[in-house]
């Protein structure tokens, strides 16, 4: 029995073989082809990003703390921030939302914002 490399399940019988790596099925597969992307890295430089991607643990506090400044002001929605669709009379709201944010972000003390901005980029 062998362990799929993207999703870790154990595979018995038929596997999809790409390069050095072996997936369960062609969905990890298709998925799985940013380990061979990856290869092309040095370890050490993967190692570090990983080791500054801030863990869930730290990021929602923060952003908690940030959702709850931005709910204070009534004049932002921060439920437009996730919309895939925003109406002409919401523009100036979502604009205004979107300022909101950064600025409630640049507020933050450097060490926190760095992991808040670390987060919301990943
Ligand atoms: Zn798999």
């Amino acid at each position: 029995m062998a362990i799929c490399d993207f999703c870790g399940e154990s595979q018995r019988g038929g596997h999809v073989r790409v390069g050095r790596y072996r997936f369960c099925r062609q969905t990890c597969a298709d998925q799985g082809r940013i380990l061979q992307a990856l290869d092309a890295f040095p370890s050490s430089a993967i190692n570090s990003y990983v080791e500054k991607t801030p863990a869930d643990q730290q990021v929602n506090p923060l952003l908690a703390r940030l959702a709850s400044k931005l709910k204070s002001d009534s004049r932002v929605d921060v439920s437009l921030l996730n919309s895939d669709e925003v109406k002409p009379e919401r523009y100036s709201t979502y604009c205004l939302t979107w300022i909101s944010m950064w600025t409630a972000v640049l507020d933050f003390p450097r060490k926190d914002r760095e992991i808040l901005l670390r987060a919301l980029y990943r």
